[in-house]
């Protein structure tokens, strides 16, 4: 994992998941902005998403729902931890397990 990650910046990758949920600012209260971005080990983007507003699919969802062949190294960044429970259907941790995410790099965990 170490070799794996030196080839790209966790950092920019996860701020730009950041400017990338910012996109529906205002539109997701009273849950959180969230963006995602799913990259290959040398960073190359292979998808990304975010929460359009609230009551939508996640934006893990909208990263990964078209996605049918993801590379074994790819990584999933979030700036918030991923529903693990959805009343309504699958969460985005059953998705990522049903898409065969590896590595998920998350900005900070959810108090719930
Ligand atoms: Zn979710």
């Amino acid at each position: 994992m170490e070799g794996f990650l030196s080839r790209l910046d966790p950092n920019i990758i996860m701020d730009q998941s950041i400017q990338l949920a910012k996109h529906a600012e205002f539109k997701t209260a009273p849950d959180p902005m969230v963006g995602s971005i799913l990259v290959t080990s040398d960073g190359t983007v292979l998808s990304q998403g975010y929460y359009l507003q609230a009551g939508k699919p996640h934006a893990e969802v909208i990263t990964l729902k078209h996605l049918f062949a993801i590379p074994e190294n790819a990584i999933l960044f979030i700036p918030l931890e991923p529903c693990s429970f959805q009343k309504t259907g699958q969460s985005c941790t059953d998705l990522m397990i049903k898409k065969k995410i590896k590595y998920v790099c998350i900005g900070c965990r959810k108090i719930n």
